[in-house]
């Protein structure tokens, strides 16, 4: 989200909130970092970005990890850009009301990323099926496919990017099989 100005943060002393069991469970301004041609903001008058992070996983506490993880995909894939923009809005508003916050004139700009790859889940011995090596989803899922060889971080079942580089030097191996023939 960027933020037109960051007077109510610095108002309240904050840089980020904490609040486990809403919407977004943190909510932070962005890290003072410059680089390139970009000057992080140094001045509460200035605009700011600012980084919310929620982790849906469905009502059913007693659900195993990897229903928890399908029911959070499905909330990411169906909540509608309004719900999210309310509820934006509405938690921001709440925490930083007493700095003097106001969103209709403070929000300059949302983003939503629908982060898929956030679900590439690894596994957990305690409840997934014994797979043996060769066997595992992720692994039957990027098998090649003609001259089609499949890199990404689903296709290490870790959701970092060690897992897309590490995929992605696997899937070039594959296809240099291939033309070395
Ligand atoms: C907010 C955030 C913070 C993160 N922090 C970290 C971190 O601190 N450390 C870490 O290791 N990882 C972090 N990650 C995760 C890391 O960014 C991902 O694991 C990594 O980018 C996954 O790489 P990928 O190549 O699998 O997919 P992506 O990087 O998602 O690349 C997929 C590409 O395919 C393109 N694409 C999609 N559909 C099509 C189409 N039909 N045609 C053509 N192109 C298409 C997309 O535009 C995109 O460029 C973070 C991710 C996010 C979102």
């Amino acid at each position: 989200m960027l933020l037109s100005n960051w007077r109510a943060w610095k108002k309240l002393g904050i840089g980020l909130f904490c609040a486990p069991g809403s919407y977004y469970a943190v909510s932070m301004l962005d890290f003072p970092v410059s680089m390139g041609g970009y000057e992080f903001s140094r001045n509460p008058d200035e605009p700011i970005i600012v980084h919310m992070e929620r982790f849906p996983k469905g009502d059913d506490m007693n659900a195993s990890p990897r229903e928890q993880s399908k029911a959070g995909r499905r909330e990411l894939y169906t909540t509608s850009f309004e719900t999210i923009e309310r509820e934006t809005r509405g938690q921001l508003a709440d925490a930083l009301m007493d700095g003097g916050f106001d969103p209709a004139k403070d929000i300059a700009a949302i983003t939503v990323n629908r982060w898929g790859h956030g679900y590439a889940s690894g596994y957990n011995f305690k409840f997934d099926p014994d797979y043996q090596a060769g066997d595992f989803p992720h692994e039957v899922g990027r098998t090649r496919f003609g001259r089609i060889a499949i890199a990404n971080s689903d296709a290490g079942a870790e959701a970092l990017l060690d897992a897309a580089l590490d995929q992605a030097q696997r899937a070039i191996e594959e296809l240099r099989g291939i033309w070395d023939r």
